[in-house]
């Protein structure tokens, strides 16, 4: 059995940098309209989709990315309906190809052992890392604040305390519609960008 602990040393990616890899992939193949198609991304950097029943009431998983990164597995069931959790799950696995590809190619030598490396505690971050780019994938800030300006008035940066409050409330629900996002994503986008404002 392999040290996982060391499969899993990868480098630390910065939200920075992260956002900079999600503006590329953007860049060269994202057509500017919403909700964002993250199955023509996936088709863009040749990622196949291949949908498998009971996925996630079987395995618990709504979605995995196979070792040779060329293939997401995604819940059949997500799939066809092709929910905001699908949507994520798929942004996620893209952030996976996007961010860890190269260093898990080169270390990983079975599907299990990457599925096991990726959920041990040792390499939350991965996962956080790809959250976080599926977050500005599939909801960029740009756009994010430009949706947010509009509810606000123009100046959401202005309204930042306000989170909470009515607008904000309406905020969300126009955020979700014109995205295709969970509330969860939406609340972290809208707390990320205001971080960002802010910092
Ligand atoms: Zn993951």
């Amino acid at each position: 059995m392999r040290d996982l602990n060391a499969v899993c040393q990868i480098p630390r990616i910065g939200r920075l940098e992260i956002e900079d890899r999600v503006d590329e992939v953007l860049g060269e193949c994202w057509n500017g309209s919403y909700p964002m198609n993250v199955e023509a991304i996936c088709d863009y950097l040749g990622i196949a989709i291949v949908p498998v029943m009971e996925l996630w009431t079987k395995f618990g998983v709504d979605a995995f990315m196979a070792a040779d990164f060329r293939t997401i597995y995604a819940d059949e069931s997500e799939f066809r309906h092709c929910s905001n959790r699908y949507r994520f799950s798929i942004a996620h696995e893209i952030g996976h190809f996007v961010l860890h590809r190269e260093y898990f190619s080169s270390r990983v030598e079975s599907l299990n052992e990457w599925i096991g490396a990726s959920v041990s505690n040792s390499c939350n971050y991965v996962e956080y890392q790809a959250n976080f780019f599926a977050g500005c994938l599939l909801a960029p800030e740009d756009e994010l604040v430009r949706v947010l300006n509009n509810e606000y008035g123009g100046s959401f940066a202005r309204y930042y305390y306000m989170v909470g409050g009515e607008k904000y409330t309406r905020a969300l629900t126009v955020v979700r519609q014109v995205f295709h996002v969970s509330e969860q994503v939406v609340k972290r986008r809208i707390r990320d960008t205001i971080y960002g404002i802010r910092s």
